[in-house]
């Protein structure tokens, strides 16, 4: 054998071994984790939350501490939009410093979690009804790992990332969730992250603690409808009126809610931490969803 192929195939067999290491890995979990993983919508405002253990952080860490440790968990951000829906599908995603005018303390963050290809190849097989296609360049974004960062600092569970399809109606996006549901009984914790509310350009700096009556209006009637499953008029947010329109003037970081909710079971319980809008216009509500 040249020395060349010798070397090609050593790198084909570790390759492989990781991949089937990932399989087996998987398979353990699919036969002995009991029930389903918990899903979280989670409020990340700030990424300054990602470094400050404020009231947001101290939740975060707090639910994360409750849960059952996930064997992989699958992120879906505001902060990845693409055309066509993608999965990071990369062993090592790098950690992307996707924001400007923060301190240097906040760019020298890394958050060093493996990724999952096989994860991230079921995840393409799984979805049927649209092509998911396997991402090796992006990483994870600050909506990903602000939040991760804080609630698992030690970066030893491996992380992916699902993109936002910007071309796509509020429907597809709560019908693609559908198809990641079965992840749940395999370990997998699947997490939205954006904000309900989120009108970055009527931002009040002097309000930090409270919202225009507009953004506690949606505040509101977003709980309300999460919480008697009304997921019709969750999907056709844009025909909730005036408030409606303030709290969601671009989609991105309401649309990591819908996947929640595509996923979410009838029956399941709903929870809600970090109620409350702040800076005028965001809205850090999160929402946890668990069987009972
Ligand atoms: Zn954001």
């Amino acid at each position: 054998m040249q020395r060349r192929t010798f070397v090609k195939n050593s790198l084909l067999s570790l390759l492989a071994m990781n991949n089937l290491t990932d399989l087996k890995n998987l398979s353990n979990t699919f036969t002995s984790h009991q029930g389903k993983m918990p899903l979280l919508f989670v409020g990340h405002g700030n990424p300054m939350n990602a470094i400050e253990d404020n009231e947001y952080s101290k939740k975060w860490k707090a639910v994360s501490a409750e849960l059952p440790k996930p064997q992989a968990i699958l992120c879906v951000s505001a902060h990845w939009e693409t055309r066509g829906t993608f999965v990071t599908a990369m062993q090592k995603p790098k950690t992307i410093h996707d924001f400007g005018g923060f301190p240097q303390q906040l760019f020298n963050v890394q958050y060093p979690a493996n990724g999952n290809p096989t994860l991230a190849k079921q995840i393409k097989d799984d979805v049927k009804t649209t092509a998911v296609q396997l991402d090796d360049e992006w990483g994870l974004d600050h909506g990903c790992w602000s939040v991760i960062k804080q609630m698992y600092p030690n970066a030893d569970i491996p992380v992916l990332e699902l993109s936002l399809d910007y071309t796509k109606p509020a429907q597809y996006h709560y019908d693609l969730a559908k198809e990641l549901s079965s992840l749940r009984n395999k370990g997998v914790f699947i997490v939205g992250s954006g904000n309900m509310v989120h009108n970055l350009r009527m931002v009040n700096w002097q309000n930090p603690n409270g919202g225009y009556d507009w953004a506690e209006e949606m505040n509101t009637t977003f709980k309300r409808l999460i919480e008697t499953n009304n997921h019709k008029e969750l999907i056709n947010y844009s025909s909730l009126g005036k408030a409606a329109t303030l709290a969601i003037p671009t989609p991105e970081h309401y649309l990591p809610l819908l996947y929640i909710m595509g996923i979410k079971e009838e029956k399941e319980a709903i929870s809600f931490f970090n109620d409350k809008t702040m800076m005028g216009s965001l809205s850090m509500t999160s929402v946890k969803i668990e069987t009972v």
